[in-house]
């Protein structure tokens, strides 16, 4: 890597697999769309449904601070994620990132670090906050549908994603995120409370409870689909766009 922007921003445009030419294709109309602010769609989001089991004790979910939400996941045992999982996997990030990123659940190297994105989808996933000049940790939190590993990394199943969901929900209370990412399948319908592909849910900006919302592809299903790489990357140019339109929003609106 070198100093110099463009020529960083080249090699990560590459470890993405994003050829030039592609990069060329979606620069211009993104360029185009930066000057108009993002319209949020109106979607019908589900309320979180009760857990399946009792969470544990220490209050409820809602409306606990930082400390209390990250102790209640360490322990927690409200569904049968927890019997086979080795560490829990909280999240990660600045607490008052504007950006979150939501994945899936933990994987292997992610229950034995206890720490989302870290093996090689993480590695993926750092490369496109890169490419966007975001970094993990920095105005960034990285997040997960379920917090323990599914065993043989199959798909979290609903009721487990619906037992886990009252910490999501409070961790985007606390966070305040300007923008949210769901990255794969899995973080959509969870999130938007609906099923869809995400082919047909990207490009858009949806809505989670007034924040706006971004869909994208899983970059372990990227690492695994290399053409969708392009598309992901036009995704993240517009949640770059969308960014900018809801923070020139903000600065325009008084208070
Ligand atoms: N995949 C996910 O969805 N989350 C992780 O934390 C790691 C891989
Ligand atoms: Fe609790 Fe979520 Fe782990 Fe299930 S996946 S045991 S609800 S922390």
């Amino acid at each position: 890597m070198t100093g110099d922007p463009n020529t960083r921003r080249e090699e990560l445009l590459r470890e993405m697999g994003i050829s030039p030419v592609w990069r060329l294709r979606v620069a211009a109309p993104v360029a185009a769309a930066a000057a108009a602010p993002a319209t949020v769609t109106g979607l019908t989001v589900r309320e979180p449904e009760a857990p399946a089991r009792p969470l544990p004790a220490g209050g409820p979910v809602s409306q606990m601070e930082w400390p209390a939400l990250k102790a209640a996941v360490a322990g927690c045992t409200a569904c049968g994620l927890h019997e086979k999982r080795n560490k829990t996997v909280f999240g990660v990030g600045d607490e008052n990132a504007d950006w979150l990123f939501v994945g899936e659940g933990p994987g292997a190297d992610e229950d034995a670090q206890g720490e989302p994105f870290v093996g090689q989808a993480g590695r993926l996933l750092d490369n496109m906050l890169a490419a966007i000049e975001l970094e993990r940790g920095h105005n960034v939190y990285i997040a997960n549908i379920v917090k323990c590993r599914p065993p043989g990394n199959r798909n979290p199943q609903p009721e487990e994603a619906r037992a886990c969901s009252p910490y999501l929900k409070r961790q985007i209370e606390l966070i305040k995120p300007r923008l949210i990412v769901a990255l794969g399948k899995v973080a959509a319908v969870n999130l938007l409370g609906r099923d869809a592909s995400i082919a047909s849910l990207r490009r858009q900006v949806h809505d989670y409870h007034g924040i706006p919302l971004i869909v994208t592809y899983h970059p372990a299903y990227l690492l695994r689909t290399l053409n969708d790489k392009a598309k992901a990357w036009e995704d993240l140019c517009f949640a770059v766009d969308t960014m900018r339109g809801l923070a020139a929003v903000a600065a325009a609106s008084p208070g």
